[in-house]
Order: structure tokens, then C-alpha cells, then sequence
């Protein structure tokens, strides 16, 4: 265990002066007290520590555990963790079999039949380029009344207090409620999408863009002016609920790589701000939740046409870059449907 304790150790250090492998730097490491020190690993496990529903961890002996599934034929234990999570300790081992590819290649020349083009936002979940959409179950906006009324009672209480800890544990198990809610939705979302199509395209969403602060405005006299911040938080809490990142990044692509399908990323510069059926640009705001092309006449909700597009470029027949911006005569200026 204490062969993986280094590991972090030097993880840490790594991170904090050379950064992750996009480069990013962490802060300096600093201290973990046992509190912080939720997870521990040991390096070499074997499947002679499971016995039925119980593992032997060294220097701890036999410990029960509900096992949710066997441990499959001809695998061999690599790691074994433990963690702690607000309702109890979780056991995770890591299994290995030589004989199975690390990574599985799959190779599907993607058409307009076998693919679909997903745009994902806050209005729609998903907006496909098939017509279908899905509106985001607010999880975390369900749970706010409630979480709320849990944070009053527990700020009523003196620090370090038994009652305190306790609620402290309430409202983490709430949290972890909400987070399962999110991620089971997710899943369920992938399946349905990949029985629908071989090849997915999604747009490369950089969401850490979208959920950044506002710039702090300041007046000529040093006072702080109003910079639509507090107005972007309840935008930011509502990405965070819809956890598209999540989704895009790393659900969807783990179950497609399981069904042997494929996940593309997609530049989405300009797949908002154009014509689906004849590329032409159409500027929009972010209020215009609608699709009207003055040039074809195409009328569609604004995300499914983004989705469209999406598809159009991840297939390679349409290029944003050069398409011709929209002639300057039929400035049409007048408010769009808004329903
Ligand atoms: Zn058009």
C-alpha cells in the first residue's frame, strides 16, 4: 500500500510543476489529513484474497462485503482498492486478462443513414438530427428545496458539534443521491441513442468555457459595477446539472466503445449560426429559440438544426468555413417565432 501512497506522492509533484498532459498545473500539493485521505490502494492483489462475499485485506483481516456481481472466469486481480463514500465503504478490484485487446478498434464508415448528429444543450438535453429531442430532468433543482432546509439546520449548529456531523452526512448522501440520478438518466440517454445509429457525432464542447466566471467590471472610481454574474451562476448551476460534459466525454464514448460503435467529435464553430438544408448563414441570437431560413424556407427548433449541421460536417459534406455569408438584402429583422 505504501508503494502506492509514493505513487500519488510523486503524481502530485508532477502535476504541480510539468501539469497533466494537456499541460494544465495544479496547485501545490499540500498536506492530506486522514479526513481528506478517502482511498487507499494496494498495488498487488490476488483473487486468493476474495472468498465468496468476503475479502482478506492485508493488515485488516477478513471483511464481509455485497458483492454485485461474480468475479468473471479467467481474469486475475490486478488492484484492489478501497474507498469511502457517504453511505458506507466501497471495495473496487481491478481485474486483467492478457487475452482480451486493451483497446478494440472499430471501424464503420459512417453514412447519413448509420450516423446521427447530436447537438446537446440546456434547453434540449440532446437535439438530434433525426427531429428527436430530449429535455434534461433538473435532478439537482428537484433536490435544492431540500438541501436547503438541510443547510439552514445544519448552520444552526455549533461547529464540531455531534448533530452538526450529522447532518453533514445527510447532506452528503443527498448529493451522492442526486449525482446517481444524473449518471443512471446518462445512461440510459447513451442506450437509447446508440440503438438508434452506428456512428454518433457529437460537437467537441469545451464546457469549461461555457461555465467560467464573469470578468469582474469596475468603474473609473474603483467601484464594482454589475458584470451579469449572478445572472450566469443560475446558467452555470444548470450546466452543472445537466452534466453534458460528463456525458459527452465519458459515458457516451464508453458505452459506444462496449456496443462497437463510434463517437466522433465535431468542430461546432458555426453549426448554430447556419442553415441546415442550404448552409446559408443565418444569424441568431441566443434568445431566437427558433430555425426560419428566409433563403429555403426551412423552419425547425434551433437545436435541430444545429444537430443537423453537426451531422452535415462530421460527414464531410458540408464545410462551414466556406459557405457564402447570407446576401445582405433580406436583412429580415423582425421577431422570430419565440413559442
Ligand atoms: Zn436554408
Amino acid at each position: 500500500m505504501l508503494q502506492d501512497l509514493v505513487k500519488r506522492v510523486k503524481q502530485a509533484f508532477d502535476r504541480f510543476i510539468k501539469g497533466d498532459k494537456n499541460g494544465k498545473r495544479s496547485g501545490k500539493p499540500r498536506f492530506k489529513g486522514k479526513h481528506r485521505y478517502r482511498t487507499f490502494t494496494y498495488p498487488q492483489g490476488s483473487l486468493d484474497w476474495v472468498k465468496g462475499n468476503r475479502v482478506r485485506l492485508p493488515k485488516i483481516g477478513w471483511v464481509r462485503f455485497v458483492r454485485h456481481r461474480p468475479l468473471p472466469e479467467g481474469f486475475s486481480v490486478k488492484t484492489v482498492s478501497i474507498s469511502q463514500k457517504a453511505d458506507g465503504w466501497y471495495v473496487t478490484f481491478s481485474l486483467e486478462n492478457k487475452s482480451v485487446p486493451a483497446q478494440p478498434t472499430v471501424d464503420i464508415e459512417p453514412t447519413e443513414a448509420n450516423s446521427i448528429g447530436v447537438d446537446a444543450g440546456l434547453e434540449y438535453f440532446m437535439a438530434c438530427s433525426n427531429g428527436q429531442t430530449k429535455v434534461p430532468p433538473k435532478f439537482y433543482r428537484q433536490a435544492e428545496e431540500k438541501l436547503g432546509r438541510l443547510q439552514a439546520k445544519r448552520d444552526a449548529r455549533s461547529k464540531g458539534s455531534k448533530p452538526r456531523r450529522k447532518l453533514n452526512a445527510r447532506i452528503a448522501k443527498l448529493h451522492q443521491r442526486i449525482a446517481r440520478q444524473r449518471k443512471q438518466w446518462h445512461f440510459e440517454t447513451a442506450n437509447e441513442l446508440l440503438e438508434k445509429a452506428d456512428v454518433i457525432f457529437v460537437e467537441d464542447l469545451k464546457v469549461s468555457n461555457l461555465s467560467r466566471r464573469n470578468p469582474a467590471k469596475q468603474a473609473e472610481d474603483g467601484t464594482f459595477l454589475p458584470n451579469g454574474q449572478s445572472a450566469k451562476s443560475g446558467l452555470n448551476k444548470s450546466f452543472a446539472d445537466a452534466g453534458i460534459a460528463q456525458f459527452l466525454n465519458e459515458i457516451l464514448p464508453f458505452k459506444a466503445a462496449k456496443a462497437g460503435k463510434k463517437v466522433v467529435k465535431v468542430n461546432p464553430a458555426g453549426t448554430s449560426q447556419h442553415c441546415a438544408i442550404c448552409l446559408n448563414r443565418v444569424p441568431k441570437g441566443l434568445s431566437e429559440r427558433w430555425h426560419d431560413c428566409p433563403d429555403c424556407g426551412a423552419s425547425m427548433p434551433r437545436d435541430v438544426n444545429s444537430g443537423l449541421l453537426i451531422q452535415k460536417v462530421g460527414l464531410d459534406v458540408a464545410s462551414l468555413k466556406n459557405a457564402k455569408p447570407r446576401s445582405k438584402r433580406s436583412g429580415r429583422r423582425s421577431p422570430r417565432c419565440t413559442a
